[in-house]
């Protein structure tokens, strides 16, 4: 299964993403994820990325395609990828399709995930990560029983700097002037599908991309 994910911060791209890897053979490639693990590893490309990312801008198109570069090659691309949060400008999509061509492989589906700004605002500021196994929590619609400690390892739990609520009005606002146009480089010629990730008894999202990639009935 060849995905990318679409859809503002807070839209449950990475949720969904963890999903479809559970269910079928394919491997999640999260930019955001990348940059916080070198950030945290204090890597030159953690250093360089985390200066746009605190404050909720974009990494610059050049350092995110040289991170990229090769990485759809790997072992655990072979089955499939789920690209979330990747691309986020026209300039990466146009250098993703050099790189699909190149692979000589096609998109299943360019999938938008779409929430209320409201919805994605609260989910992002109530956002809350164990330092220790990552778990996330959601102050607002699953919080931890242990207050600020992780119910799975008793890890601390901890919010993002870009979740606070200033820097999500921000991001929320660069995907807005950045990234939303790809849902018209998206429609033109390609099968988008559109999948709301607030529920509202219509099936999750998951068993909504199924359906409409004809893997269920
Ligand atoms: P995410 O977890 O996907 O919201 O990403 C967190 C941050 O990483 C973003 O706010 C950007 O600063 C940076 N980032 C992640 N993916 C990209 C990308 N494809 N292009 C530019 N910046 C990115």
């Amino acid at each position: 299964m060849r995905i990318i994910l679409l859809g503002s911060p807070g839209a449950g791209k990475g949720t969904l993403a963890d999903e479809i890897v559970r269910k079928y053979p394919a491997a999640h490639i999260s930019t955001g994820d990348i940059f916080r693990e070198n950030v945290k590893n204090a890597t030159p490309l953690g250093q360089e990325a985390r200066k746009y990312m605190d404050s909720g801008a974009l990494v610059p198109d050049s350092v995110v395609l040289a991170m990229m570069q090769g990485r759809l090659e790997q072992d655990d691309c072979r089955e499939g990828f789920i690209l979330d949060g990747f691309p986020r400008t026209v300039p990466q999509a146009t250098a993703l399709d050099s790189m699909l061509e190149e692979l000589g492989v096609k998109l299943d589906a360019v999938v938008l995930l779409e929430a209320s700004e409201e919805t994605v605002v609260r989910r992002l500021s109530g956002r809350r990560v164990c330092r220790k196994c990552g778990a996330i929590y959601n102050l607002y619609f699953r919080p931890s029983s242990r207050g600020d400690i992780c119910e799975k390892c008793g890890g601390e739990l901890y919010q993002r700097d870009d979740d606070r609520e200033e820097v999500v009005r921000s991001r929320l606002e660069v995907y807005n002037s950045q990234t939303a146009p790809l849902i018209d480089y998206y429609s033109a010629g390609r099968a988008l599908v559109r999948i709301s990730s607030e529920r509202d008894g219509g099936g999750s999202p998951l068993e909504e991309l199924e359906r409409a990639l004809g893997l269920v009935e």
